[in-house]
């Protein structure tokens, strides 16, 4: 089933139950918690805080999401992206923990033909909060699960908040098998590999206090109202129905492979060690082009930064696949034809999305081209005497002379097999920092004064050398 149609399938089976369909929210939202959209409730948080009336009993959606806290599992685990598409379905003090399973099960257990999934039911088990004794119940009474495949879990994976004090409840997520071939006997809670998450159910019904601790119910109170927020992974229920095998390989995001494969010369699947290349470009590459259609730029923090990360990683993973040409806009272009039959405004701003990957992408090369002799200098005189770390001298010349951010560094001497001293690198940082400041002091208090110097320089503690170069500088 293509993902096309399980996102309208979805929309489907909760608009015939009356739920309002509402459109993605943009993955910017001006909420200052938040770096990117990264679940389907963010949009209706006023709902449920009581800061605003629902204008709809039940409502759906299916949300862009970008959770940047998932970079490192990228192309490692079957299941993790950085961009994913979240389906959800919400009720504002209408139906609440029957209500949501029941949808939930003849969503994913119904039959092919008839708008469902089609999943095996006997493939699927679910967890609840350790004591969730009425969500346990109805997982038995309204799915007819046998009680094996109930499984309970603590506050840290299966208690949900929106923040102390505010409003908070047990979950209970869906897990489907994959089958014995891929990893451990024993339910979810013993191999999250083998058993795919694929929804979580939220059930808001307390309040917590001040003092509730991080995870687990330790309610002060009832919520006036209950609610359902519930969030199923549109990649994840693709991989499992399209037969492959994990979150990269879908329709959506194979072509990035299958063109990466061409610009490389390199085949998907021939070594483990570059599938992994493929999965985290074909990933960054979609992830970079939602989030530039959402209007943001590279840049040195923030969004532009995870943004420049992103795209970094894609281009320093094509160059170790042996690609020696650009490739962003290429990608780009798989991107908007894969994601733009959903996703109308990647087609619209295509040249936008385009000029700034390439502009991006050339200047990195640059960097690269002439950071990387430095680098390997640096890596062949660290292994030469013998050690295993790279100065921090090293590490601070390639940042503050060739433009080297340091995490660059670090992931390239990781893959080196060495390691980077970070410490020495930041008191460097810090005293730069700290000489730019003194800069800036003495240009305020006016050029030719030397005894403005003199205090700026005695109390930063820099040496004179430092001092002729500072004022050398503001002489220019
Ligand atoms: P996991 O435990 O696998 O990391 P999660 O519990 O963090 O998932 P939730 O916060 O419950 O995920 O999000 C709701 C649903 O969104 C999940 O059940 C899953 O189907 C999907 N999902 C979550 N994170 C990702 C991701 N990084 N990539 C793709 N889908 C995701
Ligand atoms: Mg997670
Ligand atoms: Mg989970
Ligand atoms: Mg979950």
């Amino acid at each position: 089933m293509q993902t096309h149609e399980i996102r309208r399938r979805f929309l489907a089976h909760f608009e015939n139950a009356g739920h309002t369909p509402v459109p993605s929210a943009s993955l910017i939202l001006d909420d200052p918690t938040l770096l990117f959209v990264n679940a389907g409730m963010v949009q209706f948080k006023p709902y449920f805080l009581g800061d605003a009336p629902a204008p709809y009993r039940t409502a759906t959606s299916i949300q862009k999401c970008v959770r940047t806290g998932d970079i490192e599992n990228v192309g490692h685990t079957t299941r993790h992206n950085t961009f994913f598409q979240m389906a959800g379905n919400f009720s504002f003090g209408d139906y609440f923990k029957e209500g949501a399973i029941r949808h939930a099960w003849s969503l994913i257990t119904g039959s092919l033909d008839d708008g469902g999934y089609g999943f095996d039911p006997e493939r699927i088990w679910v967890t609840v909060y350790e004591n969730d004794d009425e969500a346990e119940r109805l997982w038995q009474e309204v799915a007819g699960l046998p009680l094996e495949r109930i499984q309970r879990r603590d506050g840290r994976d299966n208690y949900w908040d929106m923040g102390i004090p505010g409003p908070g409840g047990p979950c209970s997520e869906i897990y489907y098998d994959r089958g014995p071939e891929h990893g451990l006997e024993g339910g979810p809670v013993a191999d999250e590999d083998r058993y795919v998450e694929i929804w979580n159910l939220v059930f808001m019904q307390d309040v917590r206090g001040a003092d509730s601790p991080k995870y687990g119910a330790a309610p002060v109170g009832e919520l006036p109202q209950k609610n359902i927020d519930t969030g199923l992974g549109v990649e994840r229920v693709a991989f499992l129905l399209q037969g492959v095998d994990n979150v990269y390989e879908t329709d959506l995001l194979r072509p990035v492979i299958d063109r990466t494969q061409e610009l490389t010369g390199r085949r998907y699947g021939a070594d483990p060690a570059d599938d992994v290349r493929f999965r985290v470009i074909a990933d960054h590459v979609r992830t970079a082009a939602m989030v530039i259609g959402d209007g943001v730029t590279p840049g040195n923090e923030g969004r532009g930064y995870v943004l420049r990360r992103l795209l970094r990683r894609v281009v320093r993973n094509a160059r170790i696949l042996g690609c020696t040409e650009p490739v962003l806009v290429d990608l780009v272009g798989v991107v908007r034809d894969a994601m733009g039959p959903s996703y109308p405004e990647l087609v619209t701003a295509y040249e936008r999305i385009a000029a700034v990957v390439r502009a991006e992408e050339e200047t990195f090369l640059a960097t690269l081209a002439t950071g990387s002799k430095i680098f390997e200098n640096a890596v062949a005189d660290t292994r030469a005497g013998g050690g295993t770390t790279i100065p921090g001298a090293s590490a601070f010349a390639l940042h503050d002379t060739y433009g080297f951010p340091i995490d660059l560094t670090l992931e390239m001497a990781a893959e080196a097999g060495l390691q980077v001293d970070e410490g020495a690198f930041r008191s460097l940082m810090d005293e730069q920092r700290a000489r730019a400041q003194a800069d800036a002091k003495a240009r305020k208090t006016g050029g030719g004064d030397a005894h403005a110097y003199r205090e700026v320089l005695e109390r930063s503690g820099l040496t004179e050398f430092l001092g002729y170069e500072l004022l050398h500088a503001d002489a220019t």
